[in-house]
């Protein structure tokens, strides 16, 4: 089991399979990176899994693909197979823009895939222009039912900004509500890469939007999901994730592999050990000795809502979210 030095166990996983991406939103890479990581330092997916291997026989078990946007890498299908076949009971997901899931949602829930998360912020197309940088809503939309036909779980994240798309959140929960899929607005967490004046929504704000419509009640927070879980009287659930809030990080569990093998112990910080040199030799030992490191120098609490004007230098698009 990997505990760390704050007495969190340590089981989740995420493994971004590229930071490359076809939207711009402006909360992550609103414009193109100076340059991407070149395409012969990425793993391949026989690497990554080696370490996904050892992740497993240390204790991991949850385990979601991410990117930059995964469904742009080839052969996503066959990466996903092999972590099931590994381990079948691993709990497998996602996290996608859905602009590609339409005509890959079955394969890659015949591979193994459980459940996905796809990020919907706003239901117009012309918002969705403003924010992915591109026309992309029909898609999104189009991919979302595809997932669910094929009956994968969805769970949606959107990221709420003033003057944006604040104006939607009782209209993008409505839609979620109706197709029984689960909502989380993600308060917008600064970063150096994201565009300058973005204004994000506060969980208070947010609240207050939401009590002017609906009547629930505060359930607190459910095992280690970092969201703040509210309860409407038909008994519908969302989420608020808040990252400046302490309890954030009490009971966080996750560590982060970029596709080119850093092991990233907190979303936040710049801080990384690299796997790729143990396992580009098949030093099994030497990898699993850098993942118990990571884990035993995980810090105990992100900086957002931290020093005055301090913003993490971590791009969202690499380490997965
Ligand atoms: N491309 C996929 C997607 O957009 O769902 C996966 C990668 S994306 C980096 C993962 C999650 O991070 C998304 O839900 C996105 O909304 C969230 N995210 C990115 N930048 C963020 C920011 N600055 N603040 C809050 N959430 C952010
Ligand atoms: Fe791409 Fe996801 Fe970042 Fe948007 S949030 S730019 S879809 S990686």
């Amino acid at each position: 089991m990997l505990i760390d030095s704050y007495d969190r166990v340590v089981d989740y996983l995420r493994v971004s399979v590229t930071e490359r991406c076809n939207f711009r939103c402006q909360y992550c890479m609103p414009e193109k990176p100076f340059s991407w990581v070149p395409k012969e330092n990425l793993l391949s997916f026989e690497e990554l899994f080696e370490f996904i291997k050892i992740a497993i026989d240390e204790g991991v078990n949850k385990i979601r693909i991410t990117g930059g946007e995964p469904l742009l890498r080839e052969d996503l299908d066959k990466f996903l197979k092999m972590i099931y076949d590994y381990k079948p009971d691993v709990d497998l997901s996602m996290t996608t823009n859905a602009y590609l899931l339409k005509g890959t949602a079955q394969r890659l829930k015949d591979a193994g895939l459980k459940r996905i998360n796809v990020s919907i912020d706003t239901l117009k197309p012309e918002v969705a222009l403003a924010i992915a940088g591109k026309d992309v809503l029909k898609n999104v939309l189009a991919g979302v039912e595809e997932a669910l036909r094929v009956g994968l779980k969805v769970k949606v994240n959107m990221v709420p900004m003033k003057g944006m798309n604040a104006n939607e959140i009782v209209d993008v929960l409505e839609y979620c509500k109706k197709r029984d899929m689960s909502i989380r607005f993600i308060e917008y967490m600064e970063n150096a890469h994201a565009k300058a004046d973005i204004s994000g929504m506060k969980s208070p704000e947010l609240l207050e939007l939401l009590n002017a419509r609906y009547t629930f009640r505060d359930e607190g927070f459910d095992g280690s999901s970092p969201s703040h879980y509210y309860t409407m009287e038909d008994g519908y659930k969302f989420g608020i994730i808040e990252p400046y809030e302490d309890d954030f990080c009490k009971k966080c569990n996750r560590i982060r592999l970029t596709a080119e093998g850093h092991l990233i112990p907190c979303l936040y910080f710049d801080e990384a050990m690299s796997i790729a040199e143990s396992i580009k030799r098949g030093d099994i030992k030497g990898a699993a000795l850098v993942l118990k490191e990571v884990v035993r120098t995980k810090p105990e609490k992100n900086r957002w809502g931290g020093e005055e004007g301090e913003v993490s230098s971590r791009a969202f698009y690499e380490t997965g979210g």
